[in-house]
């Protein structure tokens, strides 16, 4: 079976895309833009979750669109990367984390194709390995939501760069843009959560809609906030900026790998 790869992130990826065009895929009538990479043979796309100029906010991303544009190009795996904030003191700042399970506090979202109605006038379909087309309404197992396989990937290659890593987490997601109040950080902790973040659901719902395997590589920028003095925009950047060169290398050493067996169960 082929493989393809495809990166979803922001700052510190870009970079190993800085020559490529930007290319345009209509996804159900409304445009994304995406960038194509080659290297030995290998196509790798990469999707700006953000905007390449960080102008959409986490609640405002076309995520349908997003996951969709990538299916039709054919992608099969997803690598995405995500700034978090930590929610137990053990996980600590400067450290990444490899969640396997997540928690939906969002509100507003879209968090699924799969509504039995037409998007933008399109019938949801996605054609499955098989050649059978999901469609209509459909619930699916999320009882591994993350790529195994991908996430083993993704922690040897980070301890490889010498970086603490996570193995496992649950990834608290919350409808952003505002960072959590100490309540529901501690609300959230009791829940049972790791680390706290603002993009990873719908993301990985609809990835596995779409037929595809998905892991995030979490970078913990600060302590959620009641944890440590106030939270601000800037000290997420400064420490994420810290950190962009081996994000960068992890990502581009994991999207360029080989893929020696297929064994997870995420793809039907
Ligand atoms: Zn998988």
């Amino acid at each position: 079976m082929k493989i393809k790869r495809a990166i979803i992130g922001g700052s510190g990826v870009y970079e190993i895309f800085e020559e490529s065009e930007p290319l345009n895929v209509n996804a159900f009538g409304r445009k994304v833009t995406l960038y194509k990479l080659e290297r030995n043979g290998k196509e790798v796309f990469f999707l700006p979750r953000h905007g390449k100029d960080h102008s959409v906010p986490p609640h405002k991303i076309d995520y349908l669109g997003n996951i969709y544009a990538l299916y039709s190009l054919g992608v099969t795996e997803i690598i995405a990367t995500n700034a978090v904030g930590s929610i137990i003191p053990e996980v600590k700042p400067g450290e990444f984390v490899l969640p396997d399970q997540f928690i939906d506090n969002t509100r507003n979202r879209v968090l699924t194709f799969f509504s039995g109605e037409k998007i933008n006038g399109w019938e949801p379909k996605i054609k499955l390995s098989d050649g059978t087309i999901r469609e209509g309404v459909v619930h699916l197992d999320y009882t591994e939501p993350y790529c195994p396989r991908l996430r083993n990937l993704l922690g040897e290659i980070t301890e490889k760069f010498g970086e603490k890593v996570h193995y496992s987490g649950v990834y608290v997601c919350s409808e952003g843009p505002r960072f959590e109040t100490p309540a529901e950080v501690e609300m959230y902790r009791r829940f049972g959560g790791t680390i706290a973040g603002m993009t990873t659901v719908p993301e990985v719902v609809l990835a596995r809609e779409a037929n595809m395997c998905y892991a995030t590589i979490c970078l913990v920028t600060n302590y959620g906030a009641g944890m440590q003095k106030k939270v601000t925009h800037e000290e997420v950047i400064e420490l994420f900026n810290e950190k962009t060169q081996v994000v960068r290398k992890i990502i581009e050493n994991a999207v360029f790998s080989d893929v020696e067996s297929l064994t997870c169960n995420c793809r039907v």
